[in-house]
């Protein structure tokens, strides 16, 4: 769907590249996640894909075909793109603002209003909310609306840059929960930046690591956590949240076909702890209610106040996990 041979972009002769001889290949349906730094080129590898930027050398294929070889106006048409600023146009009603690609498609106002009320039922807005002005939607719901209008289209490629780094942490978790979902319902492939590893660990099939524009490692979120390439990539995403030890299971639909021992929620995390070492487990995967996987957790580590997710971190500092009603602890399986 996507690759990169060679890529780099340098911002003047003689500089530094902010991108540096970039490899890489994202497949169809693929949620990719790039993270780094501030200034490691995140931003300007997507601008690349969808020649916001030029490159100063090497060649980025989407679907195939090299975006220098297309005309730019419709290269971006066929690929959706969120930021965080999202800039929906205030004086256009938010069904307007979602179907904003149709005046371009020459849609008539029939399809544009079945588009647009296709569209709100993915995020769990009402149908009423269409009527609506920007203004009078919180910052949560305009950037649903945001990602609406990238999907109005139909693109088969998503590029997301720190799309939700501007919203309070409760916002952005329902966000990324959400976006998570509808991402496998339309089966997108997804390109998302972001700067917070929690995020990347819970959205990514695969994370990219960037430094100072070039990829550092490039792996699934497990995998990084197991073996993480360097000392880099070992501070980048904080000791806390390396698996010292390793489970043999990956997913979490292993985690729940093997049967998993549930530990009581209204045990202390102290009395758990102490049960799950006379198990002789020793690592943990915290798993929601809704059987997602929420952060990693090392038995030996809790005693050191480790954190791994805000759900484990609340749960350590109330030293009892019994915080959300509809979470459960479950211990792994060797
Ligand atoms: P990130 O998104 O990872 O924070 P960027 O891709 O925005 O990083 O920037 C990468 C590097 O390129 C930085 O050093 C930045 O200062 C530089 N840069 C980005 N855009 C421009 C530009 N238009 N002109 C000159 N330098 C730029
Ligand atoms: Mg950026």
């Amino acid at each position: 769907m996507l690759a990169f041979k060679n890529v780099t972009k340098r911002f003047g002769s003689g500089t530094k590249p902010a991108v540096n001889n970039l490899n890489l290949s994202i497949e169809k349906g693929e949620f990719v996640v790039f993270i780094g730094p501030s200034g490691c080129g995140k931003t300007t590898t997507m601008k690349m894909i969808n020649r916001l930027i030029d490159t100063t050398d090497g060649e980025i294929k989407v679907n195939g075909e090299d975006v220098t070889q297309k005309d730019p106006v419709q290269l971006r048409r066929s690929i959706g793109y969120v930021i965080q600023q999202i800039g929906l146009i205030p004086h256009m009603t938010v069904a307007e603002n979602i179907v904003l690609v149709g005046s371009l498609l020459k849609w008539d106002k029939e399809k544009k209003e079945k588009r647009a009320k296709e569209l709100i039922k993915l995020v769990n807005l009402p149908e009423s909310y269409l009527e609506r002005y920007p203004h009078e939607l919180s910052g949560g719901q305009q950037q649903r609306i945001g990602v609406l209008r990238a999907l109005a289209a139909d693109p088969p490629l998503i590029l997301m840059d720190e799309p939700f780094g501007a919203l309070d942490p409760i916002t952005r978790d329902s966000l990324q929960d959400e976006f998570k979902k509808l991402q496998k319902e339309v089966d997108k492939t997804i390109v998302f930046v972001t700067h917070d590893m929690d995020e990347a660990i819970k959205l990514g099939d695969k994370i990219v690591i960037m430094n100072e524009g070039e990829i550092v490692q490039a792996d699934t979120p497990e995998a990084i956590l197991r073996h993480p390439a360097n000392e880099f990539v070992e501070d980048f995403i904080g000791k806390d949240r390396l698996l010292q030890s390793r489970p043999d299971v990956t997913t979490v639909e292993q985690i729940m076909n093997a049967n998993p021992i549930t530990i009581n929620t209204d045990e202390t995390l102290k009395d758990a702890i102490q049960k799950m070492r006379a198990k002789r487990v020793d690592s943990l995967l915290v798993i929601d209610g809704e059987h997602k996987l929420q952060g990693y957790i090392d038995v030996e580590m809790v005693d050191l106040h480790y954190r791994t997710s805000t759900y484990v971190h609340e749960a350590m500092n109330t030293q009892e996990y019994a915080v959300q009603k509809d979470s459960l602890l479950r211990d792994t399986v060797h």
